[in-house]
C-alpha cells in the first residue's frame, strides 16, 4: 500500500528525547500533513468497519488524535483511557509498569458494557505495558478487545508478546 510509505515518511525521529540514548517516534509531523493523516484513519476505518465494533478506547494522549476520528467513521463510541486523577466520574484503574516505577491507567465506570467489542488504539507500541493495562481494564468489565491498533511498533522490544492472545496491527514497524 504506498499510502503507508507516504505515512512513514512522514514520522519524524527525534534522537535524545525524552532521555538520552532514547530515539523519539514523532507523530505530530505526520499530523501537518493532511493526506497522510487521512490515509492513517483511512486504513484504519477500512480495517475495522463492518467488523461490530462499538467502542474505540484511546490512551492518553497521542490515542485521543487517532481514535476519535476512527470512531466516528466506524459508528462506535469513544472511550478515553486516562492517567491518574483526570477524570471526574468514579473510575476503575489498572496499575502497569514502566522502565522506572509504575503507573496508573483509568477509566469511567459505566462508558462500556459487557459483551461490547473494542479495539485500544495508540500512537505507538514500544515494551506493551500500555496497551496491556488498557486490555485488562477492559476485559475486567467484560469487554471483548477484538485487537489493539497503532501507527507504530518498535518490533525490537517484542511488545506483541505482553499482549497475550490479542491480534496487534500496526501501520509502520520502525527498526
Ligand atoms: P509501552 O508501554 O512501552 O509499549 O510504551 C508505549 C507508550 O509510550 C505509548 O503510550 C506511547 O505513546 C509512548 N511512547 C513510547 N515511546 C514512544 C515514542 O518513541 N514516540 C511516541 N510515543 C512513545
Amino acid at each position: 500500500d504506498d499510502r503507508v510509505s507516504r505515512i512513514s515518511s512522514t514520522i519524524r525521529v527525534i534522537p535524545d528525547f525524552p532521555k538520552p540514548g532514547i530515539l523519539f517516534q514523532d507523530i505530530t509531523t505526520l499530523l501537518l500533513d493532511p493526506k497522510a493523516f487521512k490515509d492513517t484513519i483511512d486504513l484504519f476505518v477500512e480495517r475495522y468497519r463492518d467488523k461490530n465494533i462499538n467502542v474505540v478506547a484511546g490512551i492518553e494522549a497521542r490515542g485521543f488524535i487517532f481514535g476519535p476520528p476512527i470512531a466516528l467513521a466506524i459508528g462506535a463510541k469513544f472511550v478515553p483511557m486516562r492517567k491518574p486523577k483526570k477524570l471526574p466520574g468514579e473510575v476503575i484503574s489498572e496499575e502497569y509498569s514502566l522502565e522506572y516505577g509504575t503507573d496508573t491507567m483509568e477509566m469511567h465506570v459505566g462508558a462500556v458494557q459487557p459483551g461490547e467489542r473494542a479495539v485500544v488504539v495508540d500512537d505507538l507500541i514500544a515494551t506493551g505495558g500500555t496497551l496491556n493495562a488498557a486490555i485488562r481494564l477492559l476485559e475486567r468489565v467484560g469487554v471483548q478487545v477484538v485487537e489493539c491498533a497503532c501507527v507504530i511498533e518498535l518490533p525490537e522490544l517484542k511488545g506483541r508478546d505482553r499482549l497475550g492472545n490479542k491480534p496487534l496491527f500496526v501501520l509502520v514497524s520502525s527498526t
